[in-house]
């Protein structure tokens, strides 16, 4: 397959798309980010790597990362723990939904959205010592990119507007859910949400999901059976309370962020990372998710 011509005409396909969301305006180091931006990115699973558009721009990854960072508390674990204290059903509720909670005693339902992605943070902090810096390290060295690092302005600007995440953490803690102090278990959330990378560098870091465990060098990160659970939970969890219609639509293993990113997987075969920054109402991209949607009609690449 010529994957060069696929990715153009799939960013030729979405570029109406492009405008039609909104950018997040949670947090104002977000709100600054131009809506006309696209890029796709596609790494096979022998590392080769395309792209178009917008494909080398950094930007932030926010919730993507909860994809690393379930994986890196399984690498760390390789046990069945996080799973006494996180479910893995979908919501149906928006990301940061606080209701699911009380009925189900401080157990979040999945690890993608808000409550569940803190507990899996507060389960890598103890198991690593330090969250946010294990998982940029990892990501340096999986990327190849040793330059990714935090954004401060937005990590700060996550804190000053983290009413929703912090009420998260207490409520679940007061269900004895959480190992370590609140104020850290948040911060490493926050920095772990503000690393900003590309979608050349996302493609590439996931390509352990599509590889069935494999990281770049070739030694094992994960079990196979580790990352078949966290592609499956990515198709039922990774978009939220759209993640029935993404399946739908797209049908692969996908988990999108409020920074307009979305890493797609396709196992056995590729990864692929789009990013345009505006979003739907729940908070995925618009011309990211038409991108995948082209691209799993165009290449017949769907899990389905
Ligand atoms: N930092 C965001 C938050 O915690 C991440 C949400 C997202 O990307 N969906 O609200």
């Amino acid at each position: 397959m010529d994957y060069q011509a696929v990715l153009d005409e799939v960013a030729a396909y979405a570029r109406p798309f492009v405008r039609q969301g909104e950018v997040a305006d949670y947090i104002p180091a977000l709100e600054r980010v131009s809506p006309d931006r696209f890029g796709i990115a596609l790494v096979d699973i022998d590392g080769s790597v395309y792209g178009a558009g917008d494909w080398e721009t950094p930007f932030s990854v926010q919730s993507i990362s909860k994809t690393f960072s379930l994986a890196l508390v399984m690498a760390h674990a390789h046990d069945d723990e996080i799973w006494s204290r996180v479910g893995r059903e979908p919501s149906g509720t928006p990301f940061n939904s606080l209701v699911q909670l009380e009925w189900e005693n401080g157990i979040p339902r999945n690890p993608f959205i808000n409550a569940g992605a803190l507990v899996v943070t507060d389960r890598l902090q103890t198991l690593t010592g330090d969250a946010s810096t294990t998982m940029l390290h990892f990501l340096r060295e999986e990327s190849g990119n040793e330059d990714l690092a935090f954004d401060q302005a937005v990590a700060d600007s996550e804190a000053d507007h983290g009413d929703r995440n912090a009420a998260l953490a207490h409520f679940m803690a007061s269900f004895g859910n959480l190992e370590n102090p609140v104020p850290s278990v948040i911060e490493h959330y926050f920095w772990q949400c503000s690393i900003e990378m590309s979608c050349r560098d996302l493609a590439t870091a996931g390509g352990f999901l599509a590889r069935h465990g494999l990281r770049t060098d070739g030694s094992r990160l994960l079990e196979a059976r580790e990352a078949k659970r966290i592609n499956a939970v990515m198709l039922t969890c990774g978009t939220y309370d759209a993640a029935g219609e993404f399946a739908y639509r797209v049908g692969l293993p996908a988990k999108s962020g409020v920074g307009g990113g979305i890493l797609a997987v396709v196992p056995g075969r590729c990864t692929l990372c789009v990013w345009s920054p505006g979003l739907d109402r729940r908070g995925n991209s618009v011309a990211g998710a038409a991108a995948l949607d082209h691209f799993t009609t165009l290449t017949g690449w769907s899990v389905f």
